[in-house]
């Protein structure tokens, strides 16, 4: 077997590697086992005639896992397969060894890494660090868990060498269960709330994995995390090398903010105006803060920094502007999968917001509890789908709330009930898995449907 204890002297040619999932991240991690010597087995339990053709180039079994899986030294995990299965246990039994793709990837490379995790905001925020590193000009790469697998990464290093000054990645619960070395420069944690607890079980499961996060932070490493997380920060009361940023004042902080500006702490120069930052919404302001403070302690300069705060774009399915017809206007947050990102979107708005929610629920979630919103703010609740009656049943006390079983009735009602001045919300809270293949596909049909509105109008 592999020795994790000895990775360094590791030798890799012919080394049988399995790989449990054919995603993204599975392929990834076989290209660049093929790479080193190493010979990669993927197995994937869907059935797809498509990925007969993708996997051509490799060893592989589809519509199950066989216990060919078990002829290895070492087992690569892919982030959505749960180590409960039948086939992870075995490999347990079997004293396998067995990483996530970020950990594989990792050996491989020494270029600096900043790790992203939190529960919401981490695409956003990965991608206005990549930005302050663009306008900077110094060459960066994105990916892990948005984007391109972090193997890909490595094979562009290993094919491009001495490019790269630094690898930005984006960074999930799931990526970190199976982490042993992973050894980010700079980990930046942006909130814990509840979420996947149908997989990790409780909450101190799930925050545990987060916390993987600073496991080996590499010297002269630094933590940065939202201090206005009450959560998060009590388990950093002993954590010695870390930055706090929050929207309340921590004179430990690098960045504060006044009711239009973010100003540095030291000083008190402006870093940005709100009017001209590219996100909106308080929640961005928290994401916004974590990537200066990044980019500052980093060392670049102020106008880099300012430059990608003033340019950035939403990204697509993140509070996403889709059009304004006969006066409402209508936003797609298909991105937003756990109530507190909807907590944040509908936070965005003063009133009249018509919220469509639902989908495929996460374990248990008390809507009831955490909608703390003036009953004004809330004009309707729009649900739907496999969760739709049960948010029904809990909302329907403090907000109008009418139930679809499809999304699209689900949307064309909002068509009936808005007025001019509301704002459609499509922040569902669930994931999209009871009807569609994944959030991009869910906000892609939203947006179609909203855009044929307009044209029959
Ligand atoms: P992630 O990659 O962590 O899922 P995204 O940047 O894709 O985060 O944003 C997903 C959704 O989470 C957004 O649509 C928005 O509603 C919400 N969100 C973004 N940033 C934050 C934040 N800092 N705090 C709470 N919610 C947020």
């Amino acid at each position: 077997m592999i020795n994790l204890k000895n990775i360094q002297n590791q030798k890799w040619l012919g080394i049988n590697i399995s790989i449990l999932g054919a995603g993204k991240s599975g392929i990834s991690a076989a290209k660049l086992c093929k790479f080193i010597g190493a010979k990669p087995f993927i197995s994937e339990s869907k059935n797809d005639v498509k990925l007969k053709e993708i996997l051509s180039n490799f060893n592989y079994e589809i519509g199950g896992h066989s216990n060919k899986v078990l002829n290895c030294k070492l087992l690569i995990i892919s982030p959505g397969i749960d180590s409960k299965v039948p086939i992870v246990q075995q490999c347990i039994k079997n004293k396998i060894p067995i990483v996530s793709e970020i950990e594989f990837a990792s050996w491989f490379s020494d270029t600096p890494i900043i790790a992203v995790t939190g529960s919401n905001g981490k695409s956003t925020t990965v991608n206005l660090i990549k930005k302050m590193f663009d306008s900077a000009k110094i060459k960066s790469q994105l990916g892990g868990n948005f984007g391109t697998p972090f193997s890909d990464l490595i094979l562009f290093e290993k094919r491009n060498p001495n490019l790269i000054k630094i690898n930005i990645l984006e960074v999930s619960s799931f990526q970190l269960e199976h982490v042993y070395h992973f050894s980010p420069n700079y980990s930046i944690i942006l909130n814990i709330s509840p979420d996947h607890l149908d997989r990790h079980e409780t909450l101190e499961n799930y925050l545990n994995q987060k916390l993987k996060i600073l496991k080996n932070l590499r010297e002269p490493g630094w933590l940065i995390f939202n201090s206005g997380d009450i959560l998060l920060s009590n388990q950093l009361h002993d954590y010695e090398r870390k930055i706090p940023f929050s929207q309340s004042y921590s004179d430990q902080a690098l960045l504060s903010l006044n009711k239009t500006k973010i100003y540095y702490n030291d000083s008190n120069d402006v870093l940005i105006y709100f009017k001209d930052m590219g996100l909106r919404g308080t929640h961005n302001i928290e994401n916004i803060l974590a990537a200066s403070t990044l980019a500052i302690k980093y060392g670049l300069k102020h106008r880099y920094i300012k430059q990608a705060i003033r340019e950035i774009k939403p990204l697509n399915h993140r509070m996403e502007f889709v059009q304004e017809i006969d006066g409402v206007s209508y936003y797609n947050d298909s991105k937003a999968t756990n109530i507190e990102s909807t907590i944040a979107a509908v936070n965005s708005f003063k009133k009249n917001i018509i919220l469509i929610l639902g989908g495929r629920g996460k374990g248990k979630a008390s809507y009831y509890k955490a909608f703390k919103f003036k009953k004004e703010k809330i004009k309707y609740i729009i649900s739907y789908g496999e969760a739709g009656k049960m948010i029904q049943d809990d909302l329907q006390n403090k907000f109008k709330v009418e139930f679809f079983k499809e999304f699209q009735n689900a949307i064309k009602r909002t068509f009936e009930i808005s007025n001019s001045g509301d704002t459609v919300l499509l922040s569902p809270s669930c994931s999209s898995f009871d009807q569609f293949k994944n959030y991009e596909e869910r906000g892609i049909f939203f947006k179609k449907i909203i855009n044929s509105k307009n044209k029959q109008c």
